[in-house]
């Protein structure tokens, strides 16, 4: 079984608990205004051209990103990283892009890497169909799952697709006894405001406490050169970073209504 990675990190600290490997699978359906890794969205491979300055020169370096891998050819990676799993209570985390757009190649991933014992975790949209995620749920100690909007129209506009799939899943993991930390990117304008944070305290505590850690993403730019090197348009070009102030507000919020609370992930 092969699939498309574009990115394998080592040393990761924000994608699940202790040391990770982070693996992120290239493809995602969803087309966030706010994505910082616009080169994982087509499933296929793409190419970006770094200016690099040497002595007052300017080279061009042609990059490839995206690399058909076997499951054996990534496990042999992720089998060499595993004594700082081990270590340090951390493991492996399938990200994207969005992983579960290679249904087949991710549950060949989490069956290998549960057969030599590692903790595992994906890091998704929740956009994909039940039946996946009823297929990789024995398979998976950690849901890393993102609620970007409440409202399904607003979801639509700044995500590309609607929320209703997105919700159910959730509903669908939480009914099964799932472990789930819900990811939140905090854009200002678009979900940061008082009445949306409101929304979504309103609707995790509709899942009979099953849901009580959040991790907050505050937005940040980071990405503005990636847009330009994969001549992606970016439409938050304009947007500034949130104040720490509003940030804490955000946290404190979520506080008080018995959420542990993480920023950053
Ligand atoms: S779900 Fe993630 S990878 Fe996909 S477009 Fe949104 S931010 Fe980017």
């Amino acid at each position: 079984m092969k699939g498309i990675v574009f990115d394998i990190k080592r040393f990761a600290i924000h994608d699940g608990p202790g040391i990770r490997t982070t693996v992120f699978l290239k493809g995602c359906p969803l087309r966030c205004w706010w994505c910082h890794n616009p080169e994982s969205q087509h499933v296929k491979s793409e190419t970006d051209v770094k200016k690099i300055l040497l002595d007052g020169i300017s080279f061009e370096k042609t990059e490839t990103v995206g690399r058909l891998m076997s499951v054996e050819e990534v496990m042999e990676i992720l089998v060499k990283e595993s004594v700082f799993y081990d270590e340090s209570g951390g493991g492996v985390t399938f990200s994207g892009g969005e992983p579960m757009l290679q249904p087949e190649f991710l549950t060949g991933l989490l069956k290998s890497s549960k057969e030599k014992g590692f903790h595992t975790a994906i890091d998704t949209s929740g956009f994909a169909r039940t039946e996946h995620f009823d297929e990789i749920l024995g398979l998976t100690d950690l849901f890393l799952f993102d609620l970007k909007h409440t409202n399904d129209a607003e979801h639509k506009n700044f995500t590309g697709v609607s929320n209703r799939l997105i919700l159910k899943n959730l509903r669908f993991l939480t009914e099964n006894n799932a472990h789930v930390i819900i990811r939140i990117p905090l854009i200002p304008g678009i979900n940061s405001e008082e009445d949306e944070i409101g929304n979504m305290i309103e609707l995790l505590n509709n899942f009979d406490g099953k849901i009580s850690e959040v991790h907050l993403l505050p937005y940040h730019d980071f990405a503005k050169n990636k847009y330009r090197r994969f001549e992606k348009e970016n439409k938050l070009i304009n947007l500034q970073a949130m104040e720490k102030s509003q940030i804490q507000n955000t946290k404190s919020k979520f506080e008080t209504e018995g959420f542990l609370v993480k920023i950053g992930g």
